[in-house]
């Protein structure tokens, strides 16, 4: 009975198994559809600088317009196309619609596109990075390469070349989620970044004491090693002034904007106030 057991259970977990297999095949068919059809699309969310409270920035963010689930948000599908490789195709497309949308803005309005630790593997990256810059005849200085600290946790071994050559086109790398990592101090040591983002989780702490040392000292850190500093997440006032008082020198959230498809980002009051301020 015991082994009788024993065999349902083995074929019980099979079938989930194989449950799980087939879900998968079915979403990696989905996701190369959704590039041959084109189904992608980018939102894009602004980055202020809070002395001025002028838009500096837009981060592009990933949607997948699905034909029957409608917008998918990037977490439910990037972890798939990264283990299936597809992130590759698919990032390249994001760095180059990213840059051509870039250049319906004011010129001192940059880009941020998210990069996987995926799109390094190959060492293709600078090329994918230079294709886009020249395709859409934006200047280099005005696309902002995020990533995360996955990027320098070893898998590709040419990563730091690759971040090297990245710099030589003009372009800005940026640390995301900085402080949720494995040990982001010494990540600082190897690549001299221009910018910190601090994560999330810290703003939506800010209530506790030590996420306030916390955020105090990401300010300081960046200050001291000559990095800007995003505190990304803002959603309220009392949040703004805190990691303003701390000397952040951009910030992001809902507060500021939510992300935005591009129709809509010339009839925001962002664009239209630096616009307005560029012209007296
Ligand atoms: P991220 O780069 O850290 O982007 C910030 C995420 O926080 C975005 O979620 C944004 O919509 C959300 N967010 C911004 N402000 C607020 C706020 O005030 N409150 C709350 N609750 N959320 C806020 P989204 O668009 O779902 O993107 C999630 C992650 O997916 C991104 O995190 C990034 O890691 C990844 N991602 C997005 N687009 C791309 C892409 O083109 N390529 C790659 N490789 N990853 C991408
Ligand atoms: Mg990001
Ligand atoms: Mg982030
Ligand atoms: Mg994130």
């Amino acid at each position: 009975r015991a082994k009788a057991d024993g065999r349902d259970c083995a074929r019980y977990f099979e079938k989930g198994m194989d449950q799980q297999l087939r879900h998968r095949q079915m979403m990696e068919a989905s996701l190369r559809a959704a590039i041959a059809n084109d189904e992608f699309l980018l939102h894009f969310q602004p980055l202020l600088t809070p002395d001025t409270s002028q838009v500096c920035s837009f981060e592009a963010l990933l949607r997948w317009q699905h034909p029957e689930r409608g917008l998918v948000p990037p977490l439910d599908f990037i972890p798939l196309a990264e283990e299936t490789g597809l992130i590759r195709q698919i990032g390249d497309w994001v760095l180059l619609k990213a840059c051509q949308e870039a250049c319906n803005w004011p010129e001192h309005v940059r880009v941020a596109v998210n990069v996987s630790a995926i799109q390094f593997r190959g060492g293709t990256l600078p090329a994918s990075v230079a294709y886009a810059i020249k395709e859409s005849g934006i200047s280099g200085n005005r696309l902002e390469i995020e990533i995360t600290e996955s990027v320098l946790l070893g898998e590709s071994l040419n990563a730091l070349d690759q971040l090297h050559a990245l710099r030589d086109l003009g372009v800005q790398i940026a640390l995301d989620d900085f402080g949720t990592g494995y040990s982001s101090l010494s990540y600082l040591q190897r690549f001299r970044f221009d910018k910190l983002k601090m994560d999330r989780s810290f703003v939506q702490n800010l209530h506790q004491a030590d996420a306030m040392a916390i955020v105090s000292t990401i300010a300081n850190l960046g200050k001291c090693l000559g990095m800007s500093t995003t505190a990304e997440g803002i959603e309220t006032e009392q949040q703004m002034r805190c990691v303003v008082e701390h000397g952040f020198t951009e910030v992001q959230g809902y507060l500021y904007g939510r992300p935005i498809p591009p129709s809509e980002i010339l009839g925001t009051h962002f664009v239209e106030k630096t616009l307005a301020s560029n012209e007296q």
